[in-house]
């Protein structure tokens, strides 16, 4: 059979690979000029560090599977992502664990005593949050809430807090203890050559195409199926209107010697126009210090326009139903599949992506035996 699939980013190269193993031709198109999709890291020209191109990646997974399936296809070396972040003129741990309560609150408290102190400053009267705010008020109190997540939600996501929906910061851990790893997951690691080689060792199978700088409406070949993991919208030609997404600028700058001694740092005050400044060669402690200069991207944070790379699904109200009217319109669909990030308008890791990829190759396998399929 004859397979088409729209996307080189995790999601598409964990498909296509999968096919073309089972026998199947299979092309691979992307609009991009490399594989990869937003996990794509390149050296930088100037300072050889490996930089990640559409913003900081760690790759982060309680799955055993997923973590099985990438080592197959590259080396992932320990790697903690400590992040700290800049608030009123100070700079302290993220996620906010005792250091941070200590340190912020000028105390000297155990983990026993932090949480006391926390637990008196959380508005109890929280007991299901139907907002950010809420979630942030009832877990920490308004004085971290104003400190940490108030301004940098804000240019995050251009919404006040109060109406976004309390699962974003539902992703990150508070701690009572001096635990200062941004994860909570068992596998955690770094490809040592980037994440960009890893996805090129997953397609790397023979008889697959791969077409880059290449648009799925460039292209007209027939096919049996196609996966799709480019915009859901966008497949329909906004048919029914566009769902709203977050770009990010990134403003890239080189410096002698270090910058900020660390990957990740968050700028969390809404005076500061940026989110957060990362310094790439931290993100490859084993050869940092090969090199003389350090290349860092300041990061902004803005509503997509028309022709913006889609980064941050924003899924408020009207965006829940229009994608629910996609997704109606896309079962329709006998010979298309979406699938990843854009194809389901869910903030997923890379972890998850490729999780939710396994799985519909598990689905394929056994719809291809079913007689009724395609
Ligand atoms: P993508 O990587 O977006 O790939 C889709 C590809 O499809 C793109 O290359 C695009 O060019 C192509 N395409 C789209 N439409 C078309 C079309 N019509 N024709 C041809 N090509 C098309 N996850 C983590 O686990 N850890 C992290 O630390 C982390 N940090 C992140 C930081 C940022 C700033 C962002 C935005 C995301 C982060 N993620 C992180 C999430 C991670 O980027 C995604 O999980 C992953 O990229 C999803 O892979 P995908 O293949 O579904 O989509
Ligand atoms: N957040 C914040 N301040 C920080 C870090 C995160 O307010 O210093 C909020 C922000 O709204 C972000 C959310 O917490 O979107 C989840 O954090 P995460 O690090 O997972 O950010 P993302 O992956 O969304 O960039």
């Amino acid at each position: 059979m004859k397979f088409c699939v729209v996307g080189a980013g995790f999601s598409g190269a964990v498909i296509a690979r999968h096919l073309a193993e089972a026998g199947h031709t299979v092309l691979v198109v992307d609009e991009r000029p490399h594989v990869g999709g937003n996990c794509h890291t390149e050296r930088d020209a100037e300072t050889g560090v490996m930089v990640h191109s559409y913003g900081p990646h760690i790759f982060h997974t309680a799955d055993t599977r997923v973590w099985q399936y990438v080592q197959r296809f590259g080396v992932f070396r320990p790697y903690t992502n400590r992040v700290k972040a800049v608030s009123g003129g100070h700079v302290y741990s993220l996620p906010v664990n005792l250091l941070t309560i200590n340190q912020f609150f000028g105390r000297c408290m155990g983990p026993k005593a932090a949480r006391a102190f926390i637990d008196a400053k959380a508005d109890k009267s929280i007991i299901q949050p139907a907002s950010f705010e809420e979630q942030a008020l009832g877990m920490i109190g308004p004085e971290l809430y104003r400190a940490f997540f108030y301004g940098y939600t804000r240019k995050q996501w251009g919404i006040d807090p109060a109406d976004l929906p309390a699962s974003i910061l539902k992703r990150l851990p508070l701690r009572f203890d001096y635990n200062d790893n941004y994860f909570n997951h068992p596998y955690q690691g770094m490809p040592e050559d980037g994440y960009t080689a890893v996805i090129k060792n997953i397609l790397d199978v023979n008889g697959m195409e791969i077409r880059m700088n290449c648009s799925f409406e460039d292209c007209s070949d027939d096919f049996d199926h196609v996966f799709y993991t480019g915009p859901i919208d966008r497949y329909f030609n906004f048919r029914i209107g566009r769902l709203a997404y977050r770009t990010l600028d990134f403003e890239r700058f080189v410096e002698e010697g270090d910058y900020q001694g660390s990957a990740v740092i968050n700028y969390c005050d809404e005076s500061v126009p940026y989110t957060r400044i990362t310094e790439h060669k931290y993100f490859a402690p084993w050869e940092k210090e090969q090199f003389s200069k350090t290349v860092c991207f300041r990061e902004y944070s803005r509503l997509a326009q028309k022709g913006d790379i889609p980064y941050y699904p924003v899924r408020l109200v009207n965006d829940e139903a229009l994608i629910n009217d996609y997704i109606g319109m896309a079962r329709e669909e006998k010979k298309i599949s979406f699938l990843g990030r854009l194809g389901t308008y869910r903030y997923l890791d890379m972890d998850v992506t490729i999780k939710e990829a396994l799985h519909a190759c598990d689905v394929i396998d056994h719809a291809l035996h079913s007689p009724e399929f395609m």
